[in-house]
């Protein structure tokens, strides 16, 4: 199945594409509450453009590209709408060596992750969905978990999977359930869940997978943020391969309904070196020196919830 159901958390099925003259868009129902009545935030600033790999890689850096931005009605979800069909087929395509080069600050990020969740869990059996080159199953594995990950892409799963030894799963994380009903103590999405198809049926899907006691750690940006509101249209998360932008009260809400309950919700700072920061402004400066200089970078928009099943 190329692309999941737009019924919130309904099970995959076809949907009928949008087709214009060049190329094709699906429309989307609300991912929480199933309504289709929205109005438009950002208008679509993508022209005809179809959709290339690079538009669904991760340091790709085309910001404030977007299809219509919009705001449920009923429920004040935001998410693009109409969006692109048939993107597993790109996220199965991409490789994406510019973001090896951001190892080490990116592991230093993940490792002030892993302080916090020790704090709830400091063992077992973790799944980390969107693992990507596998930079956090790295990091968790060698503070003692038993690491897991899915991966759309194929140069990104060989390459997790060469760097931990552990099983990673090439697949989109909603193409069937791989695992049996119990099996994690753990499971991470760090800045998965915006990228989702269906990010209801996702967490449906990961209720499963949880222990009774297991939890579920997310982070995203925030698109109620004052960075967010000041920014507009311009905001730099608005892009092509966000489907969502969520708030804390919509996650929340997205959580509850899989009958996951929040139990922390914090805002964090990620850490960039100085090239790689000029680099996604088109800035590209020669040389080390900038390499080795890493700054926190928080502007009050990322924020991290933790969740476990409700009693
Ligand atoms: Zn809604």
């Amino acid at each position: 199945m190329p692309y999941s159901s737009n019924l919130p958390n309904g099970p995959a099925e076809r949907l009928t594409p949008v087709i214009t003259e060049t190329m094709k868009y699906i429309k989307i129902k609300c991912n929480i509450c199933g309504s289709n009545d929205y109005k438009i935030l950002y208008r679509s600033n993508i022209g005809s453009s179809n959709p290339s790999v690079e538009d669904y890689t991760s340091t790709v850096n085309k910001y404030s590209v977007f299809n219509n931005i919009v705001k449920c009605k009923k429920c004040g979800l935001v998410y693009m709408n109409p969006r692109d069909v048939e993107v597993n087929a790109l996220y199965k395509d991409v490789v994406d060596n510019a973001y090896l080069e951001t190892w080490q600050e990116r592991a230093e990020t993940f490792n002030e992750h892993l302080k916090i969740i020790a704090k709830y869990k400091s063992c077992g059996k973790l799944l980390d969905i969107g693992c990507y080159a596998g930079i956090f199953l790295d990091e968790a594995q060698k503070k003692g978990y038993k690491v897991t990950g899915i991966e759309p892409s194929v140069w990104a799963s060989d390459y997790a999977r060469k760097k931990t030894g552990a099983t990673i799963i090439n697949a989109g994380c909603n193409e069937k359930l791989f695992f049996p009903a119990k099996e994690f103590d753990l499971v991470t999405l760090w800045d998965v869940v915006e990228h989702l198809d269906n990010p209801s049926l996702c967490l449906s899907n990961i209720y499963n997978y949880l222990k009774r006691d297991g939890i579920v750690v997310i982070t995203t940006h925030d698109i109620g943020s004052i960075f967010a509101k000041l920014m507009g249209k311009r905001y730099p998360w608005l892009m092509r391969f966000h489907f969502y932008h969520f708030t804390p009260t919509t996650l929340s809400a997205l959580l509850a309904k899989n009958k996951l309950e929040v139990i922390c919700t914090k805002y964090y700072s990620k850490k960039f070196t100085l090239d790689y920061i000029l680099s996604r402004f088109g800035i590209n400066v020669k040389g080390d020196i900038l390499k080795r200089i890493k700054i926190p970078v928080n502007l009050g928009d990322m924020f991290m919830i933790i969740t476990k099943k409700k009693a």
